[in-house]
């Protein structure tokens, strides 16, 4: 399949042209009493912080098995994934999590404990994985992925993985799974992943 990549895609891009409480605008200076150069208003007054956003997303497992979607939108159209996206205003993690389970794979899923916090500055954006364990084999995948399937750990198409957060979220995974011992993995990805 070809990828037609949208120039640009949500969420929005970061920066923005006018101020969002007045429409005068923007001016980007460091605030008094600030340190970092940030989007000002010059008419009402308005700073407008911006700061990272979270990524939710589950590790979900059905006996021996991992359920992956395949990616129906940018970026990385048509690679795998674990089921994850930005947490919305107004929920937790977890349910974040798993309103996205919900939505990119329709998998009915009992989530289990936080399993990998991985901070990723160049993109702007803390990504969190849940354990979760698969309650039904019936998968409904939503209209952001083209498919969604069980793979077993030698079926892991390491290749073909959309995130550098998913894939070594699963490297985890794999060898946790040797010792049977599941420890929260705190760590951060400092470069960008090569472009594909
Ligand atoms: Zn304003």
């Amino acid at each position: 399949m070809i990828s037609q990549a949208p120039a640009f895609y949500f969420p929005a891009p970061r920066t923005q042209k006018f101020c969002s409480q007045c429409g005068t605008p923007i001016t980007q200076r460091i605030p008094p009493d600030d340190n970092r150069v940030r989007d000002v208003c010059d008419n009402c007054g308005a700073v407008h912080y911006q700061n990272p956003r979270n990524v939710v997303g589950v590790l979900p497992v059905w006996g021996d098995k991992i359920l992956l979607c395949r990616r129906a939108i940018e970026p990385r159209y048509n690679k795998w994934t674990l089921p994850a996206g930005f947490m919305e205003l107004g929920e937790t993690s977890a349910q974040g999590a798993m309103r996205e389970t919900q939505e990119e794979a329709g998998a009915q899923i009992e989530l289990g404990p936080l399993y990998t916090v991985i901070d990723v500055p160049h993109a702007e954006q803390v990504h969190l994985f849940y354990l979760a364990k698969v309650i039904s084999e019936e998968l409904f995948p939503g209209p952001e992925s083209l498919e969604a399937g069980f793979f077993a750990i030698d079926e892991i198409p390491w290749g073909e993985l959309a995130f550098r957060t998913v894939i070594t979220t699963l490297e985890h995974y794999v060898e946790d799974r040797k010792r049977g011992v599941f420890p929260v993995h705190h760590y951060d990805i400092p470069v960008p992943y090569p472009k594909q």
